[in-house]
């Protein structure tokens, strides 16, 4: 992912090398080079327009650091308003402070739930968590079994609807997968919901009714960074219809030009917790809005 973003910007800080101090014509000409790269990147108009005034009053503002040339100080500039854009801060869990802490996952079809369930079960005994997954996407055919089979995976029990679990029903699936984990004294209960392959008001209700059945401590939307600009859409829709704590990206290994990565933060007001970049348990981690500022200039 950002490759191309990444090659343009290295262009632009090319241009700028051996200059002694930069004039306003080259702050234009910078400021303009970054717009083009961040609108080809995919991200959000408003989040570029924010972005560029935000580089170009630094520049002329700056003092000048003796220790950085021209260029290197663009460079500090951009990575210090990626970041800023990216979230500032790592944003972690927020753990219950008596009872399970429940997370609720909440995303489309197809944005990779299932998988990272699983991958988030597994992170979570690697922190000394015990946790238990409950499968409450009931919509989707195979769902229940590929969480099982994931959870298995992961080495992580999975709560899956039998009778007397509330077959048929997501809700009280999940409500039954929060009991359970008291009883069984697991410490962080990850509830899988259903997805549909496009917004719908049907299954906003039913991510909704699971929440206010099981109050979660976190809800995570999880969203593929592939569908780049429908990637800030559908999670400005699931802000509206359920509500959500933090971002979880996934396929972050595939080559989507990370518009969604640069724009969620700012268009929804949450962060980006977690990323997913890979099919295995262990492709998964924390999202460091300062690494990532760092790759991306790399
Ligand atoms: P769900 O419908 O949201 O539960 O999505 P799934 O977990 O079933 O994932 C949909 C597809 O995306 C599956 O084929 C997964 O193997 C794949 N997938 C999920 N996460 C990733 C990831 O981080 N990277 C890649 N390359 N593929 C992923």
């Amino acid at each position: 992912m950002f490759a191309t973003l990444s090659d343009r910007l290295a262009d632009t800080f090319k241009n700028l090398r051996g200059k002694g101090r930069l004039s306003e014509a080259d702050i234009d000409a910078t400021a303009r080079e970054i717009r083009i790269a961040l609108l080809e990147a995919d991200v959000a108009l408003p989040v570029v327009k924010e972005f560029v005034a935000a580089v170009k009053e630094r520049a002329r503002s700056e003092e000048v650091s003796q220790a950085l040339n021209p260029a290197q100080q663009i460079v500090k500039i951009v990575h210090d308003e990626l970041v800023e854009i990216l979230g500032g801060e790592t944003r972690r869990l927020r753990y219950a402070k008596s009872g399970p802490t429940v997370i609720l996952l909440a995303g489309l079809q197809g944005a990779g739930k299932t998988t990272l369930a699983a991958k988030l079960a597994h992170w979570l005994k690697e922190q000394g968590k015990s946790p238990l997954l409950v499968a409450a996407d009931l919509q989707r055919p195979n769902a229940v079994n590929q969480l099982q089979v994931n959870g298995e995976r992961a080495g992580v029990t999975v709560f899956a609807p039998e009778p007397g679990n509330g077959v048929g029903d997501p809700v009280a699936v999940a409500r039954g997968g929060v009991e359970e984990a008291k009883r069984t004294l697991h410490d962080v209960v990850v509830v899988d919901t259903a997805g549909r392959l496009g917004v719908d008001a049907e299954m906003m209700q039913q991510a909704a009714d699971i929440r206010d059945a099981v109050q979660p401590d976190e809800v995570l939307f999880v969203v593929d960074a592939m569908i780049g600009q429908d990637a800030v859409t559908t999670a400005q829709a699931f802000l509206d219809g359920v509500g959500f704590d933090g971002v979880v990206l996934t396929k972050l290994d595939g080559d989507a030009r990370g518009g969604a990565a640069l724009s969620i933060r700012s268009v929804t007001g949450r962060p980006v917790m977690f990323a997913s970049a890979g099919e295995k348990v262990t492709d998964f981690d924390l999202f460091h809005p300062d690494r990532m500022a760092s790759r991306i200039l790399d």
